[in-house]
């Protein structure tokens, strides 16, 4: 399989194929030198706490920043659960100023 990102108004044109095992394609350094840029990324992001009292006493018994950091570092994966989506992924044509914004990754 391979994608192909083509710019309407120049022609310019970048073909993202697979390169490893696994089929992973590089992105950037097939668009960048293309011409191309993934110009800007956009991400919802949604953090729930599921604490347990044992962090929740750590840090509210915290006296300093230092403190707080070091629990949130030791602790923080095991009472939250975080997760990330992508919702916009934008391409720029650095020949012509043209782009594209993909987005509805999700029905
Ligand atoms: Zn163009």
């Amino acid at each position: 399989m391979k994608v192909t990102i083509e710019c309407e108004q120049c022609g310019n044109k970048a073909e993202l194929t697979p390169e490893t095992v696994g089929n992973h394609a590089y992105v950037i350094p097939k668009i960048n030198g293309n011409n191309l840029t993934v110009f800007e990324t956009a991400f919802e992001k949604e953090v729930r706490l599921s604490a347990y009292s044992e962090f929740i006493d750590h840090l509210a018994k915290a006296k300093t920043k230092e403190e707080v950091e070091t629990y949130l570092e030791d602790e923080i994966n095991y009472n939250t659960e975080a997760e990330v989506k992508i919702s916009e992924l934008r391409i720029d044509c650095k020949s012509c100023g043209d782009y594209i914004v993909l987005t509805r990754f999700e029905d």
